[in-house]
C-alpha cells in the first residue's frame, strides 16, 4: 500500500542512499530525503529511526527524524544499546592493557558493555579464564563463547536480540566468525537493496547496520577502528576505570588521582588485591600517556 505513514530504523544512509527497515514488517524501503532536510543540513545517520511515507512497494520519502537517544562516533550511529567487546585468552592472547584501553573507550561512550572471551575451545585449562574474572567480573558481564564450536552461541543471541550493538575487539579474535555462527549467512542475507546498488562498485568506508534473523542489529564495521585514547584531561581518567570510580571518595585528598598522593584509599586496595594490579598498572600507563599528550599540546600553545 502506498503513501501509508511508516517508521523505520536506518540501515544504510550515504550521499545517494538511504536505506529503512519498517519496525513492524522489517521490509527494507529506498528512501528519499526532501530537499528541505538538506537545505537545513539535517542528514540521517544508521540508527536513526525515521518515520516516511512509502511511495511504492519499496520506497518512501523521508518525513522526520525521531530524537537520538544517544550517537557513537567510531563508527557514527545513532541509538546503539550496547557494545560487545571480543577478547580472546589464545591465538591471539589478548593483553588485558589492550582490553583495558578498548574499555576506557566503552566506558567514554556510556554504553553498556559486554565481554564476550572467544575461542575458549583452545583452552586446556581454566586458569586464564579464572584471571579474566578476577580481573573484570566484579564490573563487567562475560560470557565464554566458541564460534568454533558453538559453545554458548545461543546465549550470546540473547545478549544481540532486539538491540542496535557494535562489536569491538583486535583484529583475530573472531568478530565475523561470531557474528557467522550468530546468524550464518548475516552479511549476505542483509538488505538486497545495498547488495544490488553496491554492484561493481568499490568498497566504501560507510557503516551499516546488518540486521538478525531473530531481530536486532548490528554494525558491519568494529568500534573504536583507532585505540586512540578519548580526549580527557589526565585527572578524569579514574572516570572511566569502575573500580576507581566505585572506590572513590575515599582517599585523603578529594581530588586524588590514586598516583603519588599519601593516604590513596585506591593504592590501599591494590594493595590487598581488592584492585588487580593489572587494572591499576593499565591505569597509571594511559594516566602518563594523557599527562604526556596534554604536555605536548601546552607545549605548542
Ligand atoms: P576478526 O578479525 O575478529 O573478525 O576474526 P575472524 O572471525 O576473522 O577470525 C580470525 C581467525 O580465528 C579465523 O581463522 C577463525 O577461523 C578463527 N576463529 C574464530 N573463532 C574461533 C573459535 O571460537 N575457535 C577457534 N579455534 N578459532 C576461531
Amino acid at each position: 500500500m502506498t503513501n501509508e505513514r511508516l517508521r523505520g530504523t536506518v540501515i544504510r544512509y550515504d550521499s545517494r542512499t538511504l536505506i529503512v527497515t519498517e519496525l513492524h514488517t522489517r521490509k527494507h524501503y529506498l528512501c528519499d530525503m526532501p530537499g528541505r532536510f538538506k537545505k537545513l543540513g539535517i542528514r540521517p545517520i544508521v540508527g536513526d529511526i525515521v518515520e516516511f511515507i512509502s511511495t511504492g512497494e519499496s520506497s518512501g520519502i523521508v518525513e522526520n527524524i525521531l530524537k537520538r537517544r544517544n550517537e557513537l562516533k567510531r563508527p557514527r550511529i545513532a541509538n546503539v544499546d550496547q557494545i560487545v567487546l571480543v577478547t580472546c585468552l589464545e591465538e591471539p592472547a589478548v593483553p588485558f592493557y589492550i582490553l583495558d584501553r578498548f574499555l576506557v573507550l566503552a566506558e567514554y561512550s556510556g554504553l553498556p558493555t559486554v565481554i564476550a572471551v572467544n575461542k575458549v575451545d583452545l583452552l586446556r585449562s581454566r586458569e586464564f579464564l579464572r584471571e579474566l574474572y578476577h580481573t573484570y567480573g566484579e564490573y563487567y558481564n562475560i560470557i565464554e563463547v566458541s564460534a568454533k564450536t558453538g559453545h554458548n552461541i545461543d546465549l550470546l543471541r540473547e545478549v544481540f536480540k532486539g538491540k542496535i550493538s557494535t562489536m569491538a575487539g583486535m583484529s583475530g579474535v573472531g568478530k565475523s566468525s561470531l557474528l557467522n555462527a550468530l546468524n550464518p549467512g548475516l552479511r549476505l542475507k542483509t538488505s538486497d537493496i545495498s547488495r544490488r546498488l553496491d554492484r561493481g562498485k568499490h568498497t566504501t568506508s560507510r557503516v551499516e547496520l546488518l540486521e538478525f534473523d531473530f531481530g536486532g542489529y548490528v554494525a558491519d564495521t568494529p568500534g573504536f577502528a583507532s585505540l586512540e585514547l578519548p580526549e580527557l584531561m589526565p585527572e578524569e581518567l579514574k572516570e572511566y576505570f569502575r573500580e576507581l570510580k566505585a572506590h572513590s571518595g575515599y582517599c585523603a585528598f578529594s581530588d586524588c588521582v590514586h598516583i603519588n598522593e599519601p593516604n590513596c584509599y585506591i593504592k590501599e586496595l591494590v594493595e590487598t588485591e581488592d584492585i588487580p594490579l593489572t587494572r591499576y598498572e593499565s591505569y597509571k600507563k594511559m594516566y602518563e600517556e594523557l599527562l604526556e599528550r596534554s604536555k605536548q599540546r601546552k607545549g605548542r600553545r
